[in-house]
């Protein structure tokens, strides 16, 4: 059987080249986008005849979501299935931020979150992480990426005009996915689209120098986050391989030559594992180390599963290690364990998913 495209893979300029006249691909975004439509019939301002030709050669369900999980703090975990089969997840994080009504009076409004897979497993291999230990399958179509938030929006009756911060955290290495994750960045920001604008999106890398510095060339208005995790090349190479082709000193260059927009700085995540990395002196080389760029830090609990070796940190340590830092001006926040009751670290509800699926067996 002929597989059919993803209609969510497409651009609206590169839809424009094959469906006629323009404004019909404009109505198509609308409905995909705005009203999350999940079938070609249902919109409704298309002549019948284009709908039937648009469903015989595009699909625009390319995701099943197949679990969903709730955390105690609003937190969902979803769990999606591809078309062969194979399973990626996404949360949304709900935080509260305060808002003021016109009048002066103070009214609370969620600010939402999704966090995005690039791909199904990582070929970056880092000891601590649990995507990381099923392989790597494959990487995921632009669509795919995009369908994500589109289908957690639709879940949750999330208004299309309501503001929606992304940040590809969840399985993969985006900079291993480049094209398609660029491409992902630029439908998500079509005004006619989600609209969600390139500064309210945050690629997280491990740290492949030669991509940082290629999606600086891009210039794509994105945020860039840098997962360091250790101070010193001989520990990193421990934790994350990739750090013996990309060392430590090639990430802070990529850095400093990234085209940061003016109001933000760039994310430096240190994930804290208990005894191996939670200690001062490394506080002390992490300034050292971040000197002269405007950065600021996210410290990340560990979060254990069964089977590691590594450590959640204790509280007092996390604290001690973060007031090092903005005690010297380094800008620092500890990262909430948001959805820790869902075991929100990427990679962990689909690995408890093949698990419930083996003892099934
Ligand atoms: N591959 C990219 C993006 C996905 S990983 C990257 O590494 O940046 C996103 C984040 O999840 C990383 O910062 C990683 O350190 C973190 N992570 C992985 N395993 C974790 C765990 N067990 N507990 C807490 N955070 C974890
Ligand atoms: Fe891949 Fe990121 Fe996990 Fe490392 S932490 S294995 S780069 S997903």
């Amino acid at each position: 059987m002929q597989e059919k495209k993803i209609i969510q893979d497409y651009t609206k300029e590169e839809l424009a080249d094959f469906i006629k006249p323009a404004f019909r691909v404009k109505q198509i975004y609308t409905w995909i986008y705005h009203k999350y439509v999940e079938s070609f019939e249902e919109m409704k301002n298309l002549p019948k005849e284009m709908r039937e030709q648009l469903d015989a050669e595009y699909t625009l369900t390319p995701l099943k979501t197949v679990m969903v999980q709730n955390s105690k703090d609003g937190s969902r975990k979803y769990l999606f299935e591809l078309h062969d089969g194979h399973t990626v997840e996404a949360v949304l994080l709900l935080m509260r931020e305060k808002e003021y009504h016109e009048d002066g009076s103070l009214k609370h409004h969620e600010r939402y979150t999704v966090c995005i897979s690039s791909q199904v497993g990582c070929k970056v291999g880092c000891a601590f992480c649990l995507t990381a230990k099923g392989g790597f399958m494959r990487d995921l179509t632009p669509g795919e990426i995009v369908e994500q938030v589109r289908l957690i929006k639709r879940d949750n009756d999330i208004d299309a005009n309501r503001r929606v911060n992304l940040v590809y955290m969840g399985m993969g290495e985006p900079l291993d996915n480049l094209p398609a994750v660029a491409k992902a960045v630029k439908i998500f920001a079509d005004p006619d689209g989600m609209a969600i604008s390139p500064n309210r999106q945050t690629i997280s890398t491990s740290g492949l120098s030669s991509k940082i510095e290629k999606l600086g060339k891009m210039d794509l208005g994105i945020n860039l986050a840098i997962s360091l995790h250790a101070v010193d090349d001989a520990l990193r190479q421990q934790l994350m391989p990739i750090n013996k082709a990309y060392n430590i000193k090639s990430i802070i260059d990529a850095v400093k030559n990234f085209p940061v927009n003016a109001r933000k700085r760039v994310m430096f995540e240190y994930l804290v594992i208990k005894d191996v990395n939670d200690d001062i002196e490394s506080a002390k080389k992490l300034i050292a180390l971040l000197e002269g760029i405007k950065a600021k830090v996210n410290l990340i609990y560990f979060n254990p599963y069964g089977g590691t070796e590594f450590k959640r940190p204790e509280e007092k340590d996390m604290v001690a290690f973060q007031e090092y830092l903005t005690k010297r001006g380094l800008l620092c926040t500890i990262r909430e364990s948001k959805g820790l009751d869902i075991s929100a670290a990427c990679g962990q509800l689909r690995e408890q998913e093949l698990e419930n699926n083996s003892k099934g067996e």
